[in-house]
């Protein structure tokens, strides 16, 4: 059986300063300070692998996919299909024919919505989403229950914001066609305990949507070993350009749901009186791709297979206790999202200051974070809150990085005490 390289498991600071050479971005200079940027869960910087990728294919191949028989259309198909041959390595999927290029996670989740929810539903059935969804993973499902009549159901999470799995299998009907839930939190950090919930569903022969957009850059992604029947990713949240994503779908469930949007490389054939689809997974790819970003895709996970996902996740879980534990000391201030599985997010309030104060004034001392709803508004209420701050984390940021958005938060809170 092929296995995949996860790297290391280990890292050094050294490794982190070599990393950080990789990344243009981080040289930047923001209002006369190095930029100390924290807001990887919205979205993260590029390799120059990344952007040179990007860029050789537009010097060099720059050609529509499947439809040439000239030389540049050839080489952009093989470096297109190339790309999705490192997806498929890269989350351990059986086959290409199960990974479908998409804009990112919010077009996959619609993509499963509309074609694998719609024609399934009715006024009996119902989809499970858990409470602490990203917009995207809530609204498609509300609008395809609106078409079909279908009920949403929510699972509940508890204070520390880990989702409650007993709960979630007590809302498990007869009727119930799908559960759709975030892998990773991007509001709280917390860790789904994914494994549990397929288990659980698959015994009441329910399938399972997993949103990876933020797992897919700090967990080990393992699809066959998940055994989810689909999984949503978006390129720009592991370094990859923004525009393209992957929907992973079980070949036997690809199959058998209709396509998303018709147009050109969807088709086998086509008269007046009948279209014929084409196979998987161009089925779903209707119209000229992102190939740039593909192939940048391709790029950016050679780069995180380089460094080693393990390697990365450790180095993640040490920047997320360090600053947990200085965050704890500060007075006024409370961490939202305390679960026990949990990846690098701190999301916070500070009392008597708003969460967009704090992301004004960071950005005066070049410290970039997220102040905000974060897209899932739910899970904010559930709190009690309309907003958090938030710093995130990437393989790239350092204890020093910490340490400056610290000495930013104490100088905050001394503003606003005068
Ligand atoms: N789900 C989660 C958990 C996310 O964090 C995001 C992006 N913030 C999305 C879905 C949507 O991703 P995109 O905007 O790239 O489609």
């Amino acid at each position: 059986m092929e296995t995949k390289w996860l790297g290391k498991p280990e890292y050094a600071n050294s490794d982190v300063a070599r990393w950080r050479e990789d990344f243009p971005a981080l040289r930047e200079i923001v209002h006369g300070k190095p930029l100390v940027y924290l807001d990887n869960a919205a979205t993260t910087h590029k390799p120059l692998s990344v952007i040179e990728a990007e860029a050789a294919f537009y010097r060099r191949a720059n050609s529509n996919v499947h439809r040439g028989v000239h030389t540049l259309s050839l080489r952009a198909t093989d470096q297109y299909e190339e790309a999705r041959e490192k997806v498929r390595r890269f989350i351990n999927a059986a086959s290409t024919r199960e990974i479908v290029f998409v804009r990112g996670t919010t077009e996959a989740i619609n993509l499963v919505a509309q074609c694998f929810g719609r024609p399934r539903l009715t006024e009996l059935d119902n989809i499970i989403v858990s409470a602490m969804e990203h917009h995207s993973n809530i609204v498609p499902w509300q609008m395809v229950c609106g078409q079909t009549g279908a009920e949403l159901r929510v699972a509940p999470v508890n204070d520390a914001g880990e989702l409650d799995v007993e709960m979630l299998g007590r809302l498990i009907g007869p009727r119930t066609r799908l559960i759709a839930i975030t892998h990773l939190s991007n509001a709280l950090g917390s860790i789904t305990p994914v494994e549990r919930v397929i288990k659980m569903a698959h015994a009441h022969q329910v399938p399972v949507l997993l949103d990876g957009a933020q797992a897919i850059a700090h967990l080990d992604v393992d699809v066959k070993a998940l055994g989810c029947d689909f999984y949503a990713f978006s390129g720009h949240k592991i370094y990859a350009p923004t525009g393209i994503g992957v929907l992973y779908g079980k070949e036997t469930w690809l199959d058998a749901i209709p396509p998303y949007q018709g147009g050109g490389d969807m088709i086998s054939s086509v008269t007046f009186g009948e279209t014929r689809y084409n196979d998987l997974p161009y089925k779903f790819e209707a119209g000229t791709p992102n190939i740039a970003g593909a192939i940048g895709l391709g790029h950016a996970l050679d780069y995180v297979a380089s460094v080693g996902i393990r390697a990365i996740a450790a180095h993640e879980r040490d920047l997320l206790e360090y600053a947990t534990g200085l965050a704890n000391g500060i007075r006024g201030l409370k961490i939202i999202g305390t679960a026990r599985e949990k990846a690098g997010i701190l999301s916070f309030t500070l009392e008597g200051l708003h969460p967009h104060d704090i992301g004004t004034i960071l950005d005066h001392d070049g410290i970039a974070i997220r102040a905000g709803h974060h897209c899932a508004m739910p899970i904010m209420q559930r709190f009690g809150l309309a907003s958090t701050a938030r710093a995130s984390f990437s393989l790239y940021n350092t204890r020093a990085e910490i340490d400056a958005l610290m000495a930013g938060i104490a100088r905050v809170q001394e503003m606003f005490q005068r």
